[in-house]
Protein backbone atom coordinates (compact mmCIF):
# COMPACT_ATOMS: atom_id res chain seq x y z
CA UNK A 1 0.00 0.00 0.00
CA UNK A 2 1.64 3.64 -0.71
CA UNK A 3 0.58 6.67 0.99
CA UNK A 4 0.66 10.07 -0.87
CA UNK A 5 1.00 13.57 0.47
CA UNK A 6 -0.07 16.55 -1.08
CA UNK A 7 1.14 20.18 0.17
CA UNK A 8 0.48 23.57 -0.93
CA UNK A 9 3.05 25.65 0.29
CA UNK A 10 2.72 29.03 -0.28
CA UNK A 11 6.08 31.23 1.40
CA UNK A 12 6.61 28.97 3.98
CA UNK A 13 10.32 28.48 3.90
CA UNK A 14 10.85 27.80 7.67
CA UNK A 15 8.37 24.94 7.99
CA UNK A 16 9.32 22.92 5.14
CA UNK A 17 11.98 20.99 6.85
CA UNK A 18 10.84 20.64 9.93
CA UNK A 19 7.64 19.34 8.92
CA UNK A 20 9.12 16.68 6.84
CA UNK A 21 10.93 15.24 9.42
CA UNK A 22 7.84 15.32 11.24
CA UNK A 23 5.83 13.39 8.61
CA UNK A 24 8.77 10.85 8.31
CA UNK A 25 8.46 10.03 12.13
CA UNK A 26 4.43 9.37 11.37
CA UNK A 27 4.39 7.44 8.63
CA UNK A 28 2.94 3.67 9.03
CA UNK A 29 6.60 0.93 8.35
CA UNK A 30 4.37 -1.21 6.22
CA UNK A 31 2.98 1.77 4.00
CA UNK A 32 5.50 2.96 1.16
CA UNK A 33 5.33 7.14 0.40
CA UNK A 34 5.49 9.61 -1.37
CA UNK A 35 5.31 13.67 -0.58
CA UNK A 36 4.10 15.93 -3.39
CA UNK A 37 5.16 19.60 -2.35
CA UNK A 38 3.59 22.22 -4.47
CA UNK A 39 4.95 25.55 -4.62
CA UNK A 40 2.37 28.04 -5.02
CA UNK A 41 4.69 30.80 -6.60
CA UNK A 42 6.50 31.36 -3.36
CA UNK A 43 8.88 34.65 -3.49
CA UNK A 44 10.81 33.13 -0.27
CA UNK A 45 12.87 30.10 0.15
CA UNK A 46 10.49 27.80 0.41
CA UNK A 47 11.48 25.99 -3.27
CA UNK A 48 14.83 25.60 -2.61
CA UNK A 49 14.32 24.44 0.86
CA UNK A 50 12.10 21.19 -0.88
CA UNK A 51 14.70 20.67 -3.23
CA UNK A 52 17.17 20.74 -0.52
CA UNK A 53 15.55 17.68 1.04
CA UNK A 54 17.47 14.38 -0.90
CA UNK A 55 14.69 11.81 -0.79
CA UNK A 56 13.95 10.59 -3.41
CA UNK A 57 10.15 10.31 -2.68
CA UNK A 58 9.51 13.69 -2.54
CA UNK A 59 8.42 15.27 -5.93
CA UNK A 60 8.55 18.93 -5.88
CA UNK A 61 6.23 21.07 -8.28
CA UNK A 62 6.17 25.01 -8.30
CA UNK A 63 3.67 26.96 -9.93
CA UNK A 64 4.89 30.13 -11.97
CA UNK A 65 2.60 32.58 -9.70
CA UNK A 66 0.55 31.82 -6.96
CA UNK A 67 -2.16 30.59 -8.04
CA UNK A 68 -4.12 29.59 -5.05
CA UNK A 69 -4.87 26.37 -2.66
CA UNK A 70 -7.28 24.47 -5.17
CA UNK A 71 -5.39 24.89 -8.01
CA UNK A 72 -1.95 23.32 -5.75
CA UNK A 73 -4.51 20.66 -4.23
CA UNK A 74 -5.41 19.74 -8.07
CA UNK A 75 -2.18 19.40 -9.23
CA UNK A 76 -1.79 17.69 -6.15
CA UNK A 77 -3.97 14.64 -6.91
CA UNK A 78 -3.39 14.64 -10.79
CA UNK A 79 0.52 13.17 -9.43
CA UNK A 80 -0.63 11.47 -6.76
CA UNK A 81 -0.06 7.34 -7.26
CA UNK A 82 -1.01 6.20 -3.98
CA UNK A 83 -3.88 4.63 -2.70
CA UNK A 84 -3.99 6.76 0.00
CA UNK A 85 -3.85 10.33 -0.41
CA UNK A 86 -3.39 12.71 2.04
CA UNK A 87 -3.71 16.83 2.13
CA UNK A 88 -2.47 18.87 4.79
CA UNK A 89 -1.08 22.60 5.29
CA UNK A 90 2.40 23.37 5.26
CA UNK A 91 2.56 25.68 7.82
CA UNK A 92 3.13 22.83 11.11
CA UNK A 93 -0.20 23.46 12.22
CA UNK A 94 -1.37 20.17 11.54
CA UNK A 95 0.06 17.46 13.35
CA UNK A 96 1.69 14.70 11.21
CA UNK A 97 0.96 12.35 14.22
CA UNK A 98 -2.72 12.43 12.67
CA UNK A 99 -1.48 10.70 10.18
CA UNK A 100 -2.03 6.67 11.42
CA UNK A 101 -5.29 8.04 13.13
CA UNK A 102 -6.63 8.85 9.23
CA UNK A 103 -5.29 6.01 7.40
CA UNK A 104 -7.64 4.27 10.08
CA UNK A 105 -10.27 5.55 9.61
CA UNK A 106 -10.23 5.11 5.44
CA UNK A 107 -9.37 1.71 6.38
CA UNK A 108 -13.01 1.52 8.25
CA UNK A 109 -14.63 2.24 5.03
CA UNK A 110 -14.21 5.66 4.70
CA UNK A 111 -13.96 7.17 1.39
CA UNK A 112 -12.81 10.46 2.79
CA UNK A 113 -11.99 11.49 6.25
CA UNK A 114 -11.92 15.24 7.14
CA UNK A 115 -9.65 17.00 10.23
CA UNK A 116 -12.24 18.22 12.83
CA UNK A 117 -9.99 21.21 14.28
CA UNK A 118 -11.86 21.18 17.87
CA UNK A 119 -9.41 22.80 19.82
CA UNK A 120 -8.32 25.23 16.54
CA UNK A 121 -5.64 27.68 17.92
CA UNK A 122 -6.32 30.71 15.70
CA UNK A 123 -7.05 34.22 16.62
CA UNK A 124 -10.58 34.65 17.89
CA UNK A 125 -11.19 36.83 14.14
CA UNK A 126 -10.71 33.74 12.50
CA UNK A 127 -12.57 31.20 14.82
CA UNK A 128 -15.73 32.82 15.80
CA UNK A 129 -16.84 33.89 11.56
CA UNK A 130 -15.29 30.22 10.76
CA UNK A 131 -18.18 29.11 13.48
CA UNK A 132 -20.65 30.30 11.66
CA UNK A 133 -19.24 29.58 8.22
CA UNK A 134 -19.23 26.12 9.16
CA UNK A 135 -23.20 26.20 10.87
CA UNK A 136 -24.73 27.55 7.72
CA UNK A 137 -22.59 25.07 5.10
CA UNK A 138 -23.85 22.30 7.24
CA UNK A 139 -27.06 23.64 6.29
CA UNK A 140 -27.43 24.05 3.08
CA UNK A 141 -24.82 21.30 1.83
CA UNK A 142 -26.92 19.20 4.47
CA UNK A 143 -23.23 17.40 4.90
CA UNK A 144 -22.55 16.67 8.63
CA UNK A 145 -19.23 17.75 9.21
CA UNK A 146 -18.05 20.45 11.96
CA UNK A 147 -14.81 21.43 10.06
CA UNK A 148 -15.45 22.12 6.35
CA UNK A 149 -12.13 24.41 5.86
CA UNK A 150 -9.58 21.74 7.63
CA UNK A 151 -6.32 21.55 5.17
CA UNK A 152 -5.75 17.46 6.65
CA UNK A 153 -7.98 15.06 4.95
CA UNK A 154 -7.62 11.43 4.05
CA UNK A 155 -9.23 10.24 0.19
CA UNK A 156 -9.47 6.87 -1.15
CA UNK A 157 -7.48 7.31 -4.40
CA UNK A 158 -10.67 6.76 -6.62
CA UNK A 159 -12.23 9.84 -4.48
CA UNK A 160 -9.81 11.94 -4.88
CA UNK A 161 -9.14 11.56 -8.75
CA UNK A 162 -12.41 12.18 -8.99
CA UNK A 163 -12.69 15.84 -7.46
CA UNK A 164 -12.48 18.89 -9.98
CA UNK A 165 -11.51 21.85 -8.21
CA UNK A 166 -11.63 25.31 -9.23
CA UNK A 167 -11.59 28.88 -7.69
CA UNK A 168 -11.07 28.49 -4.55
CA UNK A 169 -13.65 25.25 -4.09
CA UNK A 170 -11.41 23.54 -1.76
CA UNK A 171 -13.48 24.52 0.97
CA UNK A 172 -16.18 22.38 -0.34
CA UNK A 173 -14.22 18.63 -1.33
CA UNK A 174 -16.34 17.00 1.12
CA UNK A 175 -19.49 18.18 0.15
CA UNK A 176 -18.75 17.61 -3.33
CA UNK A 177 -17.75 14.20 -2.63
CA UNK A 178 -21.03 13.92 -0.47
CA UNK A 179 -22.60 14.75 -3.05
CA UNK A 180 -21.49 12.23 -5.38
CA UNK A 181 -22.23 9.52 -2.96
CA UNK A 182 -18.85 8.82 -1.27
CA UNK A 183 -19.09 7.94 2.34
CA UNK A 184 -17.55 10.91 4.13
CA UNK A 185 -16.41 10.40 8.06
CA UNK A 186 -14.51 13.22 10.23
CA UNK A 187 -11.94 12.28 12.94
CA UNK A 188 -10.77 15.33 15.59
CA UNK A 189 -7.44 16.55 14.70
CA UNK A 190 -4.44 18.06 17.05
CA UNK A 191 -4.54 21.58 16.04
CA UNK A 192 -1.07 23.86 16.59
CA UNK A 193 -0.20 27.34 16.50
CA UNK A 194 1.28 28.99 13.90
CA UNK A 195 4.87 29.27 14.33
CA UNK A 196 7.24 30.53 11.43
CA UNK A 197 5.19 32.89 8.94
CA UNK A 198 1.75 34.65 8.53
CA UNK A 199 -1.16 33.34 7.32
CA UNK A 200 -2.37 34.22 3.59
CA UNK A 201 -6.34 34.31 4.88
CA UNK A 202 -7.80 37.32 5.77
CA UNK A 203 -11.72 38.11 6.67
CA UNK A 204 -11.83 38.64 2.98
CA UNK A 205 -12.06 34.77 3.16
CA UNK A 206 -15.79 35.18 4.33
CA UNK A 207 -16.91 36.90 2.02
CA UNK A 208 -15.68 34.99 -0.93
CA UNK A 209 -16.45 31.72 1.37
CA UNK A 210 -20.33 32.60 1.38
CA UNK A 211 -20.37 33.43 -2.53
CA UNK A 212 -18.68 29.97 -3.13
CA UNK A 213 -21.34 28.36 -0.81
CA UNK A 214 -23.80 29.74 -3.32
CA UNK A 215 -22.34 28.42 -5.89
CA UNK A 216 -21.85 25.17 -4.65
CA UNK A 217 -25.37 24.76 -3.25
CA UNK A 218 -26.47 26.03 -6.25
CA UNK A 219 -24.68 23.71 -8.25
CA UNK A 220 -25.12 20.93 -5.77
CA UNK A 221 -29.51 20.99 -6.37
CA UNK A 222 -29.24 22.35 -10.00
CA UNK A 223 -26.22 21.41 -12.32
CA UNK A 224 -29.04 19.14 -13.95
CA UNK A 225 -31.34 21.31 -14.78
CA UNK A 226 -30.99 24.54 -14.12
CA UNK A 227 -34.84 25.82 -15.34
CA UNK A 228 -35.82 24.00 -12.24
CA UNK A 229 -35.05 26.99 -10.16
CA UNK A 230 -35.32 29.57 -12.21
CA UNK A 231 -38.03 28.40 -14.03
CA UNK A 232 -40.77 28.11 -11.08
CA UNK A 233 -39.29 32.06 -9.85
CA UNK A 234 -39.55 33.30 -13.33
CA UNK A 235 -43.09 31.49 -13.50
CA UNK A 236 -44.60 32.63 -10.43
CA UNK A 237 -43.53 36.16 -11.19
CA UNK A 238 -44.92 35.66 -14.18
CA UNK A 239 -48.26 34.92 -12.73
CA UNK A 240 -48.28 37.37 -9.95
CA UNK A 241 -47.65 39.94 -12.37
CA UNK A 242 -50.94 38.04 -14.89
CA UNK A 243 -52.89 37.91 -11.83
CA UNK A 244 -52.02 41.45 -10.89
CA UNK A 245 -53.00 42.85 -14.17
CA UNK A 246 -56.01 41.02 -14.47
CA UNK A 247 -57.72 42.18 -11.11
CA UNK A 248 -56.33 45.94 -12.65
CA UNK A 249 -58.29 45.62 -15.74
CA UNK A 250 -61.91 43.81 -13.79
CA UNK A 251 -61.20 47.15 -12.00
CA UNK A 252 -61.05 49.02 -14.82
CA UNK A 253 -64.05 47.72 -16.74
CA UNK A 254 -65.61 48.84 -13.40
CA UNK A 255 -64.70 52.51 -14.41
CA UNK A 256 -61.77 52.98 -11.67
CA UNK A 257 -58.94 54.99 -13.95
CA UNK A 258 -55.59 53.36 -14.04
CA UNK A 259 -53.57 56.18 -14.13
CA UNK A 260 -53.03 56.43 -10.37
CA UNK A 261 -52.47 53.10 -9.50
CA UNK A 262 -48.74 51.97 -8.24
CA UNK A 263 -49.51 48.35 -8.70
CA UNK A 264 -50.19 48.96 -12.64
CA UNK A 265 -46.16 49.47 -12.35
CA UNK A 266 -45.67 45.75 -10.26
CA UNK A 267 -47.57 43.90 -12.48
CA UNK A 268 -45.66 44.81 -15.63
CA UNK A 269 -42.36 44.92 -13.89
CA UNK A 270 -43.35 41.03 -12.51
CA UNK A 271 -43.79 40.06 -16.04
CA UNK A 272 -40.56 41.60 -16.99
CA UNK A 273 -38.97 39.87 -14.61
CA UNK A 274 -40.76 36.84 -14.60
CA UNK A 275 -40.20 36.47 -17.94
CA UNK A 276 -36.33 37.33 -18.13
CA UNK A 277 -35.66 35.19 -15.31
CA UNK A 278 -37.04 31.78 -17.45
CA UNK A 279 -35.22 32.45 -20.33
CA UNK A 280 -32.18 33.00 -18.36
CA UNK A 281 -33.04 29.63 -17.16
CA UNK A 282 -33.14 28.26 -20.86
CA UNK A 283 -30.12 29.64 -21.46
CA UNK A 284 -28.39 28.03 -18.74
CA UNK A 285 -30.02 24.75 -20.29
CA UNK A 286 -29.08 25.49 -23.53
CA UNK A 287 -25.32 25.40 -22.29
CA UNK A 288 -25.74 22.21 -20.20
CA UNK A 289 -27.23 20.80 -23.56
CA UNK A 290 -24.43 21.53 -25.64
CA UNK A 291 -22.41 20.15 -23.21
CA UNK A 292 -24.23 17.03 -23.10
CA UNK A 293 -24.60 17.09 -26.77
CA UNK A 294 -21.04 17.08 -27.91
CA UNK A 295 -19.93 14.39 -25.14
CA UNK A 296 -23.26 11.93 -25.95
CA UNK A 297 -24.47 13.14 -29.79
CA UNK A 298 -23.68 11.80 -32.88
CA UNK A 299 -25.02 12.29 -36.68
CA UNK A 300 -23.95 8.94 -38.15
CA UNK A 301 -25.66 6.75 -39.28
CA UNK A 302 -25.67 2.92 -38.50
N1 LIG B 1 -1.56 28.19 0.57
C1 LIG B 1 -1.26 27.98 -0.77
N2 LIG B 1 -1.60 28.97 -1.66
C2 LIG B 1 -2.23 30.13 -1.29
C3 LIG B 1 -2.55 30.29 0.08
C4 LIG B 1 -2.21 29.29 0.98
O1 LIG B 1 -0.69 26.96 -1.16
O2 LIG B 1 -2.49 30.97 -2.15
C5 LIG B 1 -1.19 27.14 1.54
C6 LIG B 1 -0.38 27.63 2.71
O3 LIG B 1 0.99 27.66 2.41
C7 LIG B 1 -0.71 26.61 3.77
C8 LIG B 1 -2.17 26.27 3.48
O4 LIG B 1 -2.38 26.65 2.13
O5 LIG B 1 0.07 25.46 3.64
C9 LIG B 1 -3.14 26.97 4.42
O6 LIG B 1 -2.89 28.37 4.41
P1 LIG B 1 -2.85 29.23 5.76
O7 LIG B 1 -2.12 28.50 6.83
O8 LIG B 1 -2.35 30.60 5.41
O9 LIG B 1 -4.40 29.31 6.14
P2 LIG B 1 -5.01 29.33 7.62
O10 LIG B 1 -4.40 28.17 8.36
O11 LIG B 1 -4.62 30.63 8.19
O12 LIG B 1 -6.47 29.15 7.40
MG1 LIG C 1 -2.56 27.69 8.73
Amino acid sequence: MKLSIIIPAYNEEDNILPLYKEILKNIPKKYSYEIIFIDDGSTDSTLKNIKAIKDKNIKSISFRKNFGKAEGLNTGFKEATGDIIITMDADLQDNPKEIPNFIKKINEGYDLVSGWKYNRLDPLGKRVPSKLFNKLTRILTRVNLHDFNCGFKAYKKEVAKSLKLYGEMHRYIPAMASWQGFKVGEIKVDHRERVHGVSKYGWERLIKGLLDLCTITFLGSYQRSPLHLFGTIGLAATAEGILIGTYLTIKWFEGYPLSNRPLLLLAVLLIVLGIQILSLGLIAEMINYNKYYKENGSKIKN
